[in-house]
Formats: C-alpha cells, structure tokens, sequence
C-alpha cells in the first residue's frame, strides 16, 4: 500500500501514483538461502600490485582514518585534476549503500556524492520508499572526478576500488544498489544491458552482501519514461533489507573490520 507521503514523493518524480504487484512481487522469486546463494554471482575484480598495496594499506582503517587517506590519495592521474575528493555521505551505519560511477562537477566543487538536479530526484526516490537522504549511504567506486566526465578508465577504477572495499567493509550494508551502467557493470564485472541486469539479486563479491542494480538519477532525468523501473527497484531494495533482516542473515563481509 502506497502512503499519502509517498504519493507526494511519486508525484514530484513524475510517477503515476499506482502499483503493480507482478513488478514487485514477481522480482521476488528467491524464497530460502540456498536458492539465495546460488542464484547470487560472485565478481572477481581486476588486481594489480599498486591495488594490493592499497588494499594492504587501508585493511584495518577505521572510518575516519580511511576518510583522511582518501583525501590525500594520489594513487592514479586523476589526483592532478580534482578539486577534492568525494568520500561519500550519510549514515555509517546505512542498511542500504548506493554506488555510483564517479563525482561529476557539482560533487567535484561540494565534496559531496549526487549534488544537483540528480541528487534531488534521487532524494525524492528515497523518500518515495520512507528513507531520508540520511538513513542510507551514498558513495562512488571512483573518488575523483575524471575530466569533462568522462568514462573512468580501468585503471583507475582497479586503484580506487580498495577505498570502496574498506567502505563496504566498515558499513557492513544490508543490500548494496548500484545505479547506473558503469557502476552496475563494474561491480558485476559484466556487460549485460541495464534492462536485464534489473530485478534480479546479485552478491557484492563474496561477502555475501546482496546487491541489485537500478538506473542513475541522471539517466531518469533524461529518460523519465523508466521511473516507474527505478521506483520498483527501490520497492525491490526495501523488501530485500526487510528480508535480510527478518532472516538475521549473517553477512561474511570478506574484509575484517
Ligand atoms: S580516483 Fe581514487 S585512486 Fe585515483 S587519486 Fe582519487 S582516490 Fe586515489
């Protein structure tokens, strides 16, 4: 049942304010742990030495420690363009962690993930499912902006990853969302078009952290035809962090905290 609250929020995403039960209960086909467990895919990252040594260094960082290495990071040329870093924002405790690709401009200069016009429509989202900006956590798999906002190139991705890893390790989420092609891909280390990659679980690596993916704010802005898909993800990532926690699933994150 849609609330009144949330009816507002549909209406300023542009959502007709009706629900299907096929796109919500229908994603929801996985009813025990074992058919969790198989029906998840474990990715592999790409590893390099200069990524082990990152990873070696920033293992046992705390939050804050892993914040200030962050932001002194010269690990790959996009050091050399930044403004600053983006670390990320909101709840360190989040049952949810959404990931994107990379800050653009606006993020670049406020230091901030999802700033701007993509940053409101992504807050409405939230709000549309009952979540403030402030109960999840919303980072990027790359911390520096790349020029012109261009694609992030393998490299750096490779090196800035283990930043992502020790964050994910730390919050220990219950359901990670990836938003947007690059970010869905790299984190599935797949090529599959966004509209099959949708409504289906997946696991962050092998820690057993389930993850799905939806569209990026940016991408509903141009294409406000798929909102209606992103708001069923979001009812997806909300009935799955009720299932997690329901269940009391144990999350093996692989890092040690
Ligand atoms: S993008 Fe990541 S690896 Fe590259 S300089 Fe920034 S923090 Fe370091």
């Amino acid at each position: 049942m849609v609330s009144q609250n949330q009816l507002t929020y549909l209406k300023a995403m542009g959502i007709d304010a009706w629900q299907t039960r096929s796109s919500v209960e229908a994603i929801i086909t996985v009813e025990s742990e074992v058919e969790l467990q198989s029906a998840v895919q474990s990715i592999v990252p790409a590893s390099s030495n200069a990524t082990e040594a990152i990873k070696d260094d920033v293992a046992t960082l705390d939050w804050q420690t892993l914040q200030q290495r962050i932001a002194n990071c010269r690990a790959c040329g996009l050091h050399t363009s930044r403004i600053q870093t983006v670390f990320g924002v909101g709840n360190p405790q989040a049952d949810l962690l959404i990931i994107g690709e990379a800050p653009g401009a606006n993020e670049d200069k406020q230091g901030e993930p999802f700033v701007g016009r993509a940053g409101q429509l992504l807050n409405s989202m939230l709000a549309a499912i009952g979540l403030q900006r402030e109960d999840v956590f919303i980072a990027n798999i790359l911390k520096c902006r790349p020029p012109q906002n261009r694609d992030p190139k393998p490299e750096e991705t490779t090196k800035c990853t283990p930043y992502l890893d020790r964050q994910v390790a730390l919050l220990q989420p219950k359901l990670i969302m990836a938003v947007g092609r690059i970010a869905s891909h790299y984190l599935l280390q797949c090529s599959t078009p966004m509209g099959r990659l949708r409504g289906q679980r997946y696991q962050f690596r092998d820690t057993g952290i389930p993850l799905i993916v939806s569209y990026h704010p940016a991408y509903l802005l141009r294409s406000p035809q798929e909102k209606r898909k992103a708001y069923e993800d979001l009812i997806l990532a909300k009935n799955l962090i009720a299932e997690v926690t329901e269940a009391g699933l144990t999350i093996n994150a692989k890092a040690s905290q």
